[in-house]
């Protein structure tokens, strides 16, 4: 895995712009945009540009990519004016991730309950 387009991922799609989404924010290495089902009123994922299939492999091939999801993340929210927010990285099928393209979810705009899930 070197973090090439893969032919059946909707989010490398997005990032090459052959399917569309609502875009909040772009770097050269991140893309963020609003979620198509929102779970709260801010419910934006930033995404890097490059192919891996969950966070924790991005990290361990790209660390400063995956550093920048979490820079970013903080961006949205600022830009969202929002100052309490929750990053959720789903891992797995039985975590309820969906889309193996690494993802952070930036959730809030409202007060979210305390507690993991
Ligand atoms: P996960 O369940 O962590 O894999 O998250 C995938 C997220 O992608 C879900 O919250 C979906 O609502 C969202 N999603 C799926 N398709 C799209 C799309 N075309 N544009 C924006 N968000 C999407
Ligand atoms: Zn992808």
């Amino acid at each position: 895995m070197s973090g090439e387009p893969q032919a059946d991922c909707l989010f490398c799609k997005i990032v090459a712009g052959e399917i569309p989404a609502t875009v909040v924010r772009k770097t050269e290495r991140t893309l963020a945009f609003r979620d198509i089902h929102p779970q709260a009123p801010t419910h934006i994922l930033v995404i890097p540009h490059v192919h891996y299939p969950n966070a924790a492999a991005l990290a361990a091939a790209e660390p400063l990519i995956a550093a920048e999801l979490l820079t970013e993340a903080a961006a949205v929210a600022a830009d969202e004016g929002i100052d309490a927010y929750r990053l959720i990285f789903n891992t797995g099928a039985g975590a309820g991730q969906t889309i193996f393209h690494a993802h952070v979810h930036v959730l809030g705009g409202k007060p979210l309950r305390e507690g993991m899930v």
